[in-house]
């Protein structure tokens, strides 16, 4: 009897992609089939993430609520790395298995099926090989995450993932190539490279610029986009690369964290204030309309109204589209959960609230330069705030197109040229361009629409 296998995914694009995989080897058995969360299953798989201590709650919550609607309940993911004990508390869970295991997820079923329960253990070299599995499709999205770098090697004072993600390793640039062109087979016009540091890709410098030119020249794919890149990793190479490709994205997530230098140090981040800047400057100065987007990290112990004011005015002169921002929390194993004059919550709160108005405004205006600009828009999915469809620009505007005739037919993937119209407190407003029959059409709806309702 074919068993229903339900999986819950927490956190970041490179464990999304992790349980992408999963799905991968799962499909290849016939005695299993994926089952949507609707759907009480005969196996849970529950893809943990433990980035903050809101993560972990999240976490135990999905666990809970799995326990109650499958059989056999595994956990896998971040949180198990250093916390199993934690979540084999938690009743009902029968398997826990880390992140070096996410690859043996059949063999690890067949275990459990033979009675084993318990935290799988033995950990051999090859558990961490990147290059050993790949992905067909992304069940998921209309853009494939694609991994292509795991672990990190850096060493900043607040994160726990260096800890939970195992030693920095790279997929090979022939299993990369070999991946995106089977997802552009699939469908998948547009691949996010992501990792936990994609600026260690590689064993050499440059090597993620060597990447992207070869991906350039993989025909089933029609834009390469990076997930999120530290300052380190912009180098001149790797902006060449971009500016000498029709298809990469010239959108930059470049983490920042701190404007003050004094807290970059303790947050050992490894750059300045200033060479951040340096290295906006030079996306700037070598592509076209590029944007940028970040993360910021505000109460950090011992952060100053000055050193919050730095931050500030560093995230004026990036001008990012993009800005997520977390309130620090101590997490246990690393370095800042001891370090002395804490930020008091209310201050955090504040100072958290006031970055992402900033943010906010500082956003409305850069995307304002690119009203009246034609674009290329892949439609991802219905819009949830006009009638119409949602899609990315290349630079990663957020841009909600106006359909008013259902006759005319748009598909999540197609790409659609697109004038931007109007720029809205979170997305931008656009009509079809291109003289292509197709948008044509749509054109003439919009504009038929348009008379319809007299605006
Ligand atoms: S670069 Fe720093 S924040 Fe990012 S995963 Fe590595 S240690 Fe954590």
């Amino acid at each position: 009897m074919t068993k229903k296998v339900a999986f819950y995914t927490l956190g970041c694009k490179a464990n999304q992609y992790d349980t992408e995989v999963m799905k991968g080897a799962l499909n290849e058995v016939s005695d299993y089939r994926i089952a949507p969360l609707s759907e009480d299953s005969d196996i849970a798989i529950i893809n943990t993430c433990s980035v903050t201590g809101g993560a972990d709650r999240k976490s135990r919550k999905y666990i809970r609520r799995a326990a109650r609607k499958a059989e056999l309940v595994m956990v896998t993911g971040c949180y198990t790395s250093l916390d199993s004990d934690e979540i084999a508390d938690i009743s009902g869970v029968d398997i826990i298995f880390p992140n070096p295991h996410k690859y043996e997820v059949v063999k690890i079923i067949r275990r459990a099926e033979s009675g084993f329960r318990g935290k799988v253990e033995e950990v051999n070299g090859s558990a961490w090989d990147i290059d050993q599995r790949v992905i067909s499709r992304d069940s998921n999205h209309t853009r494939a995450f694609l991994k292509v770098q795991d672990g990190c090697s850096n060493h900043c004072t607040f994160c726990k993932v260096h800890y939970l993600r195992g030693p920095t390793r790279s997929k090979s640039r022939s299993r990369v190539i070999e991946e995106a062109s089977e997802l552009g087979d699939n469908g998948f016009s547009e691949i996010v490279l992501t990792g936990i540091n994609l600026a260690e890709y590689g064993e050499e410098a440059e090597e993620l610029a060597e990447l992207i030119r070869e991906l350039s020249q993989v025909e089933e794919i029609s834009r390469i986009r990076l997930s999120s890149i530290n300052p380190e990793g912009i180098t001149r190479e790797l902006l060449e690369a971009f500016k000498d490709s029709e298809k990469t994205c010239p959108y930059f997530h470049v983490p920042l964290q701190s404007g003050s230098d004094s807290i970059l140090d303790a947050m050992k981040r490894g750059y300045s204030r200033e060479f951040y800047l340096k290295k906006i400057e030079l996306i700037r100065n070598s592509l076209s309309e590029p944007t940028i987007g970040t993360d910021l990290l505000v109460g950090f112990p011992g952060e100053k109204e000055r050193d919050f004011a730095r931050t500030k005015e560093t995230i004026r002169e990036a001008g990012p589209i993009n800005g997520h921002v977390f309130r620090f929390s101590p997490r246990s194993v690393t370095p800042a959960a001891d370090f002395e004059d804490k930020v008091r919550s209310s201050v955090k709160k504040r100072r958290a609230a006031e970055l992402r108005s900033l943010v906010s405004s500082i956003s409305l205006n850069r995307r304002r330069e690119f009203r009246g600009n034609s674009l290329d828009m892949i439609i991802e999915e219905p819009s949830d705030k006009i009638g119409g469809w949602r899609g990315y620009s290349k630079n990663y505007l957020d841009i909600h197109l106006r359909q008013l005739d259902h006759a005319v037919t748009l598909e999540p993937g197609e790409t659609v040229k697109v004038k931007m119209t109007e720029v809205r407190e979170d997305y931008c407003l656009a009509e079809p361009l291109d003289s292509d029959h197709e948008t044509q059409k749509v054109a003439s709806a919009i504009k038929s629409g348009r008379e319809k309702s007299g605006e």
